[in-house]
């Protein structure tokens, strides 16, 4: 563990696959998560995260919970900038990628890179979602579509109350 903040980024997954992870490597073929493969995870308790966050931050970021549709500080914002987590400062969503939606949430065609974000599957509210929440520390963001505009097609839509934007 404690080598592991030393190592350089472009670096750290060669470590992984050579160092302690080396013995699971034959039964975990196909798998390829990569969420726990992550040396700098940042991990509170609930009662760290409620101290830190406001209430509302909280109630979204941390237990799932969704703003009210245009109620958000950004679902109608256009000023350049880096969306951030609200929790761990994670650059998530840049303003390039943000699109008028009309859902009343902020919505991006795409993450600042694919490595900052992971999705689960979520079937809370009888429908079948894919929910998007921060790698490095879990904060739930948001769902993301795939009725999107854009090469990719997905549509990511976000609570505002989940991000920070860091102006350009
Ligand atoms: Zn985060």
């Amino acid at each position: 563990m404690s080598a592991l903040g030393a190592i350089e980024c472009a670096g750290g997954y060669d470590y992984m696959q050579h160092g302690e992870r080396a013995d699971t490597m034959s039964d975990t073929t196909g798998k390829g998560q990569g969420a726990d493969t992550m040396s700098d995870k940042i991990e509170k308790s609930d009662e760290e995260w409620r101290k830190e966050l406001t209430p509302e931050q909280y109630r979204i970021a941390r237990q799932k919970g969704t703003e009210r549709a245009f109620t958000g500080e950004y679902y109608d914002s256009k000023e350049p900038g880096t969306y951030k987590c609200v929790c761990c400062g994670t650059p998530l969503f840049d303003s390039d990628a943000k699109f008028d939606s009309g859902t009343g949430w902020p919505s991006f065609s795409e993450p600042v890179t694919n490595e900052n974000v992971r999705t689960e599957s979520d079937r809370t509210l009888f429908m079948r979602r894919t929910e998007v929440l921060c790698a490095k520390c879990d904060a739930h963001l948001g769902h993301v579509f795939d009725d999107g505009p854009g090469p990719r097609g997905q549509r990511y839509c976000i609570n505002s109350v989940s991000l920070k934007r860091e102006d350009k």
